[in-house]
């Protein structure tokens, strides 16, 4: 992870060339002082080991993936103009890469045509479907499942939408009847579909709610926020793979670049399927669009000020590994369901640990087993300190008890719902610590 000599060369290098390009500027000095800078350093490395380590694979908790190299590069290239992607003033070739890096995640999702642009994350992205969601279609509705990221009920808080969540099934995935339910009784404009829930990464059925868009008219966005890249593995279940295959369907996707997209933070994504949908966002702000009568970003997007630097990182990734199957950044995300699949099978074979429904993508739910749900629920937090101390670094969830029905033969059901162990296993390097990860599950679970 360590940004090795050869990896600095070449950004010192790829900096002489960029500054080729105002070479016919006068000289002016900007002096750094160093003996200042080296202590106020120095000091922020040592304050900054107060973290869990994110870049190795013995963390396996959160949704926490170490940005690729080139990622890396590309943005501290960028730095050097520190371009602002919200105007063609403030970075025009930022602005350009915006654009294309954009485009081939539209057509990511088989779609030619587009309008949309990056945000600072999910939330932004989401936040401006339902935006949309609001001003087509004011006052009515907007549904999604419990397992919903919890941005959805928040915003529309915000935004001042009617929310409504509807139930999950057992493998968290929006129950179609309560869905329909919902349809039949109110009048609702927008039924956010995830793909890939937060917590188990779970897919909702998109085909059959698409079905049921026919017959009671809303609109449909994806929240691909986390999940959207798997369109690209080809080792889904056929249920998987079936919803992807409807995304194309969709009137809007979020999708983060900085979660599966090897990407820094600060890197989201809104797509809309009619480039129509501009339109909302007009306004006539009297001073940020003299320099060309061209489109600007900040034209259609809530946020104004937005980091060039994360356009340049994202297009420099998608150069390097473009998003096609069967490539580099398909494979890694093959690799980390594989991964995810080869625990489950490991957990689920071993009487000492309870799991819940097979993983449908890279993301993986399981618990210490115990007499009852509150003793699970107990030893699933001593767990997760005692891995921490093991070096293995997991992360907590609390679910219904419903997604474990498989595995609770004997324990008695003294609790609703289940505080358990969450491993997101999406580095390329997971797959491959397999091993090493079970054996410390094992140990930790003999230490319980
Ligand atoms: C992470 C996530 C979000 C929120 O995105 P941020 O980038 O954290 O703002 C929304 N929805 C889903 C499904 C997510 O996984």
């Amino acid at each position: 992870m360590r940004m090795n000599g050869e990896e600095l060369q070449l950004l010192n290098e790829a900096i002489s060339d960029l500054e080729k390009g105002f070479s016919n500027l006068p000289d002016f000095e900007s002096h750094v002082d160093m003996e200042r800078l080296r202590p106020v350093l120095l000091e922020v490395a040592e304050k900054m080991r107060d973290n869990y380590p994110y870049f190795h694979p013995l963390y396996a908790g959160q949704m926490m993936k170490p940005p690729h190299p080139i990622a890396r590069l590309a943005y501290m290239l960028a730095l050097y103009v520190n371009p602002n992607n919200h105007a063609l003033d403030g970075g025009r070739a930022s602005s350009y890469m915006e654009k294309e890096a954009v485009a081939a995640i539209a057509r990511m999702f088989g779609w030619e045509t587009h309008m949309g642009h990056l945000c600072g994350g999910g939330t932004m992205a989401n936040m401006e479907a339902l935006w949309v969601a609001g001003a087509l279609n004011p006052g009515k509705l907007v549904v999604a499942s419990q397992q919903a990221h919890y941005t959805h009920e928040r915003i529309t808080h915000v935004l001042k939408i009617p929310y409504r969540s509807v139930p999950v099934d057992t493998t968290a995935r929006m129950d179609l009847n309560a869905l329909e339910d919902v349809l039949k009784h109110k009048d609702v404009g927008m039924v956010v579909a995830t793909i890939g829930t937060t917590a188990t990464g779970s897919v909702d059925p998109l085909g059959e709610i698409l079905a049921l868009k026919e017959r009671y008219h809303f609109r449909v966005h994806a929240d691909a926020a986390y999940g959207g890249y798997f369109i690209l593995a080809e080792n889904l279940s056929d249920e998987t793979k079936k919803a992807y295959q409807h995304l194309e369907e969709v009137d809007s996707i979020a999708i983060d670049p900085h979660k599966h997209g090897l990407q820094p933070y600060g890197c989201g994504c809104i797509l809309f399927k009619d480039p129509a949908i501009g339109k909302l966002y007009t306004h006539d702000s009297p001073y940020t669009y003299f320099s060309s009568g061209e489109m600007h970003l900040g034209e259609i997007s809530l946020e104004c000020s937005r980091p060039g630097a994360s356009a340049v990182a994202l297009w420099a990734t998608q150069r390097l590994l473009p998003l096609k199957k069967g490539g580099e950044l398909a494979e890694g995300l093959e690799e980390a369901r594989k991964a995810a699949l080869v625990l489950y099978e490991r957990l689920s074979a071993d009487t000492r640990f309870i799991t819940a429904f097979p993983p449908e993508l890279d993301i993986l739910v399981y618990a210490p087993k115990a007499g009852s749900v509150s003793e699970i629920s107990a030893l699933s937090r001593k767990f997760f300190e005692k891995a921490a101390d093991n070096n293995l670094h997991l992360a907590l969830v609390t679910l219904p008890v419903s997604f474990f029905e498989a595995s609770l033969e004997g324990v008695k059901r003294d609790e609703k719902t289940v505080t358990c162990l969450r491993s997101c296993l999406m580095k390329p390097e997971h797959l491959d610590w397999i091993k090493n990860i079970y054996r410390i599950l094992v140990k930790t679970r003999k230490e319980l």
